[in-house]
């Protein structure tokens, strides 16, 4: 038979390759504002500048690209000015958007807190922040209305209890995400805290590993009930069995959301605890040289990955970075859904961690330094936060149960909340993000008030996650129900604000992201009555024990 003569793919894929500016490939110059940024200065050398120049000159002497790229790197953004609305949000110059205050996040890897540090945050909030605190889902805490003349000082304050906020945001490793339960569950695989601290410790700060295609984001979790979200993080340590060499961790790559959201993906690898820290540099090693800079959008891992398949990826990794070969391991057993660890839980010694909710992860610095307080008071120094945007606070003896509880209830934190407190989330919103279309703190609460008021308890959560754009920072694709910000008709035609549904994600065994229906778009106004429509379907129509995601 006479074969079809193929056409030759090598010029192409060595254009492609070119195009991509892949380090490792010998492409090193800018093909973007953003790298030819990097390249101008490394964005760590901002910290000087801000230092010594910027909080003594005040806002008006600070360099654009400072402002707009490097400041990140330390956790500063600069805030939505107060009063433009949605629709211009994608007409507007930059910096028509800013306004002189700055967004400060405060990275807290593995969500642990001693009540000192927790008391240091509150307190920063409310001198400098006008006592705004948010817990995101990504366990940091984030401050609103920062000077920056104060920045100095507050770097001052947290440092002197081990707090930092480098590299909290930009094209770097963010906060590693770590069990909240980590060294305290009873039913714990393995205790990721010493692998969490060996990270941070040599390589946070480290220009070597801050110089990435984009933002790189890590979860690590011993815990069986998955409770670090690992599917959609670039990287991911699950805790597993191994057979053979007993516990350790399951290496998972890929992951995001976003455009063109991905699960992690496994290599196949298992990581005893001692290797965690060199495995995940690794990883990022590989990811700085060989990951795609020249288009924003296609810079994450999950791309490389997904060109490359978990086999390459690893026999990269091995041969050209770690030098050695990682012993294949099992999967470990997929839990029904994430741990949000809400509620009252024994710990393996007997004492107590109670998990707390408020809306949508919103609390204050003047309600933190109370909970710190409050956690004294009853015997417990530590506290942890969570990917849920939740409080946990660990070591209660039984008999401090109650007047804990109750006390925290008077600042806003629930032990026993409704299943619509505990299940909703919302990301920043039009009220401070530059890149916000609608307002999602205040919907989120009010979806949580009137779904409570109006259908009462729910024996199954249905999670609402609320976005102000389409970007995920509030993890639309993998809720049950999913609400991305936009402009929409409203009744009379104009637009208003208003939200794309997704319906029908999640993680754990219902690991997949949500459908976008056709038509399928709500009002801000009308996002009550939606969401109680669709859990009335869900409720009338389920069989014994089906989720929503079903
Ligand atoms: Fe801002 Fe959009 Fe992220 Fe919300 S999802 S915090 S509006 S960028």
């Amino acid at each position: 038979m006479t074969q079809t003569p193929t056409r030759p793919t090598r010029p192409a894929r060595t254009a492609r390759k070119r195009g991509e500016g892949q380090w490792a490939l010998g492409y090193r110059e800018p093909l973007n504002p953003n790298e030819q940024s990097k390249k101008d200065d490394h964005p760590l050398n901002v910290r000087a500048r801000i230092e010594n120049i910027y909080a003594v000159r005040g806002f008006a002497s600070i360099d654009p690209g400072d402002l707009r790229g490097r400041f990140r790197w330390y956790g500063l953004y600069t805030q939505r000015k107060p009063g433009i609305d949605g629709g211009k949000t994608a007409t507007l110059e930059p910096h028509e958007l800013d306004d002189e205050y700055f967004m400060l996040r405060i990275r807290i890897d593995g969500g642990a807190l001693t009540t000192e540090q927790l008391r240091v945050i509150g307190a920063i909030s409310t001198e400098f922040g006008r006592d705004t605190a948010d817990i995101t889902d990504r366990q940091n805490v984030q401050l609103h209305w920062i000077r920056i003349e104060d920045v100095p000082e507050i770097w001052r304050r947290l440092e002197a209890v081990g707090l930092s906020t480098t590299e909290a945001c930009g094209d770097c490793p963010r906060v590693i995400l770590g069990s909240p339960v980590a060294g305290i569950a009873a039913d714990e695989i393995i205790d990721p805290t010493r692998a969490i601290r060996d990270i941070v410790d040599r390589y946070i700060g480290d220009p070597q590993y801050a110089n990435l295609p984009r933002k790189f984001k890590t979860a690590i979790t011993g815990h069986p009930s998955q409770d670090v979200v690992p599917e959609i993080n670039d990287v991911a340590f699950v805790g597993v069995n191994h057979p053979e060499y007993g516990p350790g961790f399951d290496l998972w790559v890929g992951g995001g959301l976003s455009t063109n959201p991905m699960l992690a993906q496994r290599l196949g690898a298992w990581v005893p605890e001692e290797e965690v820290a060199e495995v995940w540099a690794a990883v990022v090693a590989v990811f700085r040289d060989y990951g795609y800079r020249r288009l924003r959008h296609r810079a994450r891992i999950k791309f490389l990955v997904a060109d490359w398949g978990t086999e390459k990826f690893r026999a990269v990794m091995e041969t050209e970075y770690l030098k050695r070969n990682l012993v294949d391991g099992p999967a470990p057993i997929t839990p029904t859904a994430p741990g949000d660890h809400v509620g009252i839980n024994e710990q393996k010694d007997g004492r107590f961690f109670v998990g707390f909710s408020m809306a949508a992860g919103r609390t204050s610095g003047s309600a933190l330094t109370a909970l710190a307080d409050l956690a004294e008071k009853h015997g417990s120094q530590r506290i942890r936060t969570t990917p849920m945007q939740k409080l946990l606070v660990l070591d209660v003896a039984g008999e401090q149960l109650d007047g804990l509880i109750a006390e925290a209830e008077e600042i806003g934190l629930s032990a026993r909340p409704n299943a619509w407190k505990r299940s909703v989330l919302a990301c920043t919103g039009i009220e401070f993000c530059k890149l916000a279309i609608v307002e999602t703190k205040a919907q989120a609460a009010r979806v949580i008030d009137e779904l409570e008021r109006r259908l009462g308890a729910l024996d199954t959560p249905i999670t609402v996650n609320i976005n102000g754009c389409p970007n995920s920072c509030a993890r639309i694709q993998v809720a049950d129900i999913g609400l991305k910000g936009q402009l929409v008709a409203g009744p009379d035609g104009t637009q208003v604000e208003g939200f794309q549904v997704h319906l029908g994600g999640g993680l754990g065994l219902d690991a997949g992201f949500g459908r976008k229906l056709r038509g399928h778009k709500v009002t801000a106004d009308e996002v009550p009555d939606y969401v109680e429509r669709l859990a009335r379907a869900y409720l009338a129509g389920r069989e014994s024990d089906e989720r929503f995601a079903q």
